[in-house]
């Protein structure tokens, strides 16, 4: 009898490790599983995050990424010590010129266009790289409009680089780009929207052709201007010439 219970505990043992090891075995399945499940929602997320921030056809940031590294930025900014003498963030609203004779130049129309903007936001971004750290920030805004933040950026500095202008020529095209530009120092703590106003007021005059003390007349377009108060008054007095017209 006893040599009997002996010979069954043996297998009953065995069995039980079997089981056991059973269970260990799909706990490691389950558990391999689980990680893969997960990263595939990583790579899932970062996939449709970077979807989500990036304009289609130039591949920069787009308004909504923009907007929310501004937001991000400029609350953190608020209320920390004052910045290092001259080192201020910059806001450049730039626009192409003459945009609508680009596409009409082209039998295709907008496709056509597009390409000439695809590689006009390349070249832009070529033309500043070198005045670029590496987390100031360049979208596509709009339509043919591109915003560019630049961080602690030496104001003098970026006034000489972007007065070097931007003109594009389009080696395949040979079609001559150009851009107009207005930038604001930025405050701390301010709206996107307040920024955006007061770079958009200079771009504006950017692109007015401007009449000289002589008399002469320089060309509109092709220029980056600072916004200053003064600009509100050039403002005022081209909505006058304009009501007049
Ligand atoms: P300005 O120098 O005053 O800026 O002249 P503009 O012709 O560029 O005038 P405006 O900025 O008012 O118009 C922009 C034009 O750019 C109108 C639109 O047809 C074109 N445009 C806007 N977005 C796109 C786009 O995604 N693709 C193409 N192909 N064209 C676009
Ligand atoms: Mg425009
Ligand atoms: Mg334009």
């Amino acid at each position: 009898m006893e040599k009997h219970s002996m010979r069954e505990s043996v297998p009953e043992e065995e069995m039980l490790r079997e089981e056991r090891e059973k269970r260990e075995r799909a706990m490691e399945e389950l558990k391999a599983e689980f990680q893969r499940e997960i990263a595939w929602r990583d790579t899932a997320i970062e996939h449709l995050t970077r979807l989500a921030y990036t304009d289609d056809l130039t591949g920069l940031y787009n308004r909504r990424k923009f907007n929310e590294e501004f937001s991000r930025r400029n609350k953190d900014r608020e209320g920390t010590a004052a910045e290092k003498e001259g080192a201020q963030d910059i806001f450049l609203l730039l626009d192409l010129d003459n945009f609508k004779i680009v596409n009409d130049a082209f039998d295709e129309g907008h496709v056509g266009g597009d390409r000439v903007l695809k590689e006009a936001a390349r070249h832009l971004f070529e033309k500043i790289k070198d005045i670029f750290r590496k987390d100031d920030l360049v979208a596509r805004y709009g339509g043919e409009e591109f915003a560019v933040l630049l961080k602690d950026a030496d104001v003098e500095q970026i006034e000489k680089r972007l007065r070097l202008g931007l003109t594009v020529m389009l080696d395949k095209e040979h079609v001559p780009i150009t851009f107009s530009g207005g930038y604001t120092v930025v405050e701390p703590g301010e709206d996107l929207s307040e920024v955006f106003a007061r770079a958009d007021r200079a771009l504006f005059v950017a692109k007015e052709d401007e009449e000289l003390p002589d008399g002469r007349i320089k060309r509109g377009r092709n220029r980056i201007l600072p916004y200053s108060p003064e600009i509100e008054n050039e403002i005022m007095e081209k909505r006058e010439e304009l009501a007049e017209e």
